[in-house]
């Protein structure tokens, strides 16, 4: 954006970014081009498209120059934004959270479908992070309340602007701590978890948009199932006795998790659920009669 042109338009100023990050290695650079610009000019993408002639004011080309130099850098365009969609409802997110994943969806998806005969389901997520999971749900079930659980205090400042910025504050408690210990004696119709899932050896080799989230969301230990053993250990004690647990999964864990499951005699594998690119993403797993 240094190269002498008589003005930069909508349409010059996003083909030449286009060649930039394609540059910089960026994976959609026409795309994000356009998502960074129309988020600076606080339109949206079809308007870039019917303005390509439209010159860019001073104030906005610095906005843009600086969003082009980050997302150049391999930050990731939710930051730049600090927004995602996720199950159609807009979350405000930072380098605190984990950006909202739309495989994340099926796990979503997954326990709507078993919670629909629960006249006042009470739920659980731990590493609520930006609080898409439970958010989503407590929006989507107008009678449902829930505890939302994180090690980060700035993880639940992002997820209480989310809350109430969705209207359903009042309806979700977030609390500080690890797994179970902000919630003892408590017991829920579901326990839902997109735990840190990344083994030691894929944390050296992220691709360099995920080393800009936080690790503490990523990080599952050396095999990466840490998480999930602590969980399922202990979930039983907190699941009312129709409860059920539901785990987002990295792409090769679905059945080492529900092997581990079993193993502890508490529980029965329901179901296990693949994502759009066919990975077994998502495992539900349900008290087993004593
Ligand atoms: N889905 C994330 C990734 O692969 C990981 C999230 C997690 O560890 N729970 O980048």
């Amino acid at each position: 954006m240094n190269q002498s042109k008589d003005v930069w338009t909508i349409g010059n100023i996003l083909t030449w970014t286009k060649q930039y990050f394609g540059e910089k290695g960026v994976d959609n650079p026409r795309l994000d081009a356009e998502v960074l610009l129309s988020h600076i000019l606080g339109t949206d993408r079809l308007y870039l498209y019917v303005h390509f002639d439209q010159p860019l004011q001073a104030a906005e080309l610095a906005a843009f120059r600086q969003a082009v130099k980050q997302r150049a850098m391999r930050l990731p365009v939710a930051y730049i934004t600090g927004h995602k969609e996720f199950m159609g409802i807009d979350f405000t997110v930072s380098p605190q959270v984990l950006i909202p994943r739309p495989e994340t969806e099926i796990l979503v998806q997954a326990v709507l479908d078993r919670l629909s005969g629960i006249t006042q389901p009470e739920i659980l997520d731990i590493g609520t992070g930006s609080g898409a999971i439970i958010i989503s749900l407590l929006h989507i079930l107008p009678t449902s309340t829930g505890i939302g659980v994180d090690l980060s205090v700035d993880a639940l400042t992002v997820a209480q602007t989310n809350a109430d910025r969705h209207g359903i504050g009042e309806r979700l408690e977030l609390r500080c701590g690890n797994t179970f210990s902000p919630v003892s004696g408590r017991q829920f119709d579901v326990i839902v978890s997109n735990p840190p899932y990344i083994t030691n050896d894929q944390l050296e080799r992220l691709p360099p948009e995920v080393l800009h989230e936080p690790r503490i969301a990523l990080a599952g230990g050396k095999d990466g199932l840490d998480y999930y053993r602590e969980i399922i250990t202990q979930a039983a004690g907190f699941l009312k006795p129709a409860g059920f647990i539901g785990l987002e999964v990295g792409y090769d864990q679905a059945r080492q998790v529900a092997a581990f499951a079993e193993q502890t005699n508490k529980y029965q594998v329901q179901d296990i659920i693949c994502d759009y690119a066919g990975i077994e993403r998502v495992v539900i797993l349900t008290r087993r009669e004593l």
